[in-house]
């Protein structure tokens, strides 16, 4: 059995790792345009921030290929793949067979439009390079310009205000991180952020930008101009499918996967970031595009293209973020629509600076915000996982001292 495996991340490995220990004898081809043994990326921040080196990064070591027996094929991208055929092609070279093919290409960050986007010192935060040019042109920077107030942005702009840059966000909504936490723990790590030497601009966006050979200047669709020589566009991420024939693999904004990580089309599976699976909280399709799920997706394509069938349980987004003196914990819906089943329950604490709101749908724990009150973060994401029915009142998990333990009995 061959399985072709495209894309290094943490879903590729996590599936590589799984079919190598329940299938001694397999053939594993492991397919990446980058270059590195496999990292983390989500700590590339903090190579940013330094408050880690690069050499923290890696995750298997750089013999992880030989000895779990996998075929590398690095420094690669992936072009076709010839569903009928079962083969995928690599630029102008001989096609690759497979006989099961995992799709793990994570995502690409979200493009911009605006002029002389390809000037120096324009950066996008995706790869461990990407933290490598930014910290080589760090020391002619004073000033920096974050465009989107998402996870990644977010973390540019706290890396860049911890190495001492001036930082301007640029944001469409009124505070950052605004898919994942709700407007008043938005506006709480706002105040931070602005208490720190952040400068944000609400409600506008970059048309174009000047500079000699780098970055000088950025025009603003409101005719402002704002001085800057780094631009760090995080506006988002796209599940990273361009070389996917849509005539062939069901898309929608990922790919879509049944239970047990399968696409469309025979013997093809998709996991990580690229994938569109059942989301827990909202019952409906969803890209949860963060680690844990990447690492749990591979897991359970890798066993189903061994041969067990595992069934996956669902999505689910979370995060866990320091913002200096803000410890912030959200997961599921944070932001529920107006709809009377949804109900809302929330405790402020001024004294703690704490916040802590719950999503209800019906009788299940959907969503959470928490900051500054973490401790039962993990024990409340247990419910919304486990979609436990809640049969006290909302306000009494809030209540001081209740031990939300005490639901799974
Ligand atoms: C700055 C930053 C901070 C983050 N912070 C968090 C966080 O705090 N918490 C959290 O849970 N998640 C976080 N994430 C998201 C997390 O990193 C991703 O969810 C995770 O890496 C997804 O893993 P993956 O294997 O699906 O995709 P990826 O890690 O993107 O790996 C996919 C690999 O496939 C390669 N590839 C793509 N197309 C092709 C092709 N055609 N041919 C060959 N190779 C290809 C890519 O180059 C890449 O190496 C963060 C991400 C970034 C960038």
């Amino acid at each position: 059995m061959k399985h072709v495996i495209i894309g290094n991340g943490i879903a590729g490995i996590s599936a590589a790792e799984t079919i190598r220990s329940m299938t001694p004898d397999a053939d594993i081809v492991m397919i990446g345009d980058e270059t590195a043994p496999p990292y983390c990326r989500p700590m590339i921040s903090m190579v940013l921030e330094g408050s880690i080196t690069g050499e923290r990064l890696p995750i298997r070591d750089a013999d992880f290929y030989e000895r779990a027996g996998i075929s590398p094929v690095l420094s690669h991208r992936v072009s076709a793949i010839d569903v009928e055929g079962k083969s995928v092609r690599i630029g102008g070279e001989r096609p690759i067979p497979f006989d099961r093919l995992l799709l793990a290409t994570g995502a690409d960050p979200r493009p911009i439009r605006a002029e002389n986007r390809h000037l120096g010192n324009i950066f996008f935060m995706r790869t461990q390079e990407h933290v490598r040019g930014m910290l080589q042109a760090l020391p002619q920077v004073r000033r920096a310009l974050i465009l989107g107030g998402g996870l990644v942005g977010f973390k540019a702009a706290y890396g860049l205000l911890r190495r001492g840059v001036e930082v301007t966000m640029l944001i469409r909504s009124g505070y950052p991180l605004s898919q994942q936490v709700d407007s008043h723990a938005g506006r709480m790590i706002l105040k931070e952020l602005v208490s720190r030497g952040l400068e944000v601009r609400v409600e506008t966006d970059v048309a174009a930008f000047d500079g000699n050979g780098a970055v000088r200047r950025a025009h603003l669709s409101d005719g402002t101009e704002i001085p800057c020589d780094m631009v760090v566009v995080g506006k988002g991420v796209l599940p990273a499918l361009s070389f996917v024939p849509r005539d062939k693999i069901a898309v929608d904004l990922g790919i879509l996967v049944d239970e047990q990580l399968r696409t469309t089309a025979p013997d093809i599976y998709a996991a990580g970031d690229v994938a569109e699976s059942m989301d827990i909280a909202r019952n409906s399709r969803w890209v949860n595009a963060i680690w844990p799920e990447a690492v749990a997706q591979g897991r359970i394509a890798g066993m189903n293209m061994a041969g067990r069938t595992v069934a996956y349980k669902g999505s689910l987004s979370r995060n866990v973020i320091r913002i200096f003196g803000l410890d912030v914990m959200t997961a599921g819906i944070v932001n529920p629509p107006e709809d009377d089943r949804y109900k809302i329950v929330s405790a402020i604490d001024r004294r703690r600076r704490s916040y802590r709101k719950l999503v209800f749908h019906e009788d299940r724990l959907v969503g959470m915000t928490l900051v500054n009150d973490i401790e039962q973060g993990g024990v409340l994401v247990a419910l919304i996982q486990g979609c436990i029915a809640v049969r006290i009142p909302g306000e009494k998990m809030l209540a001081p001292g209740f031990n939300c333990r005490r639901l799974f009995i």
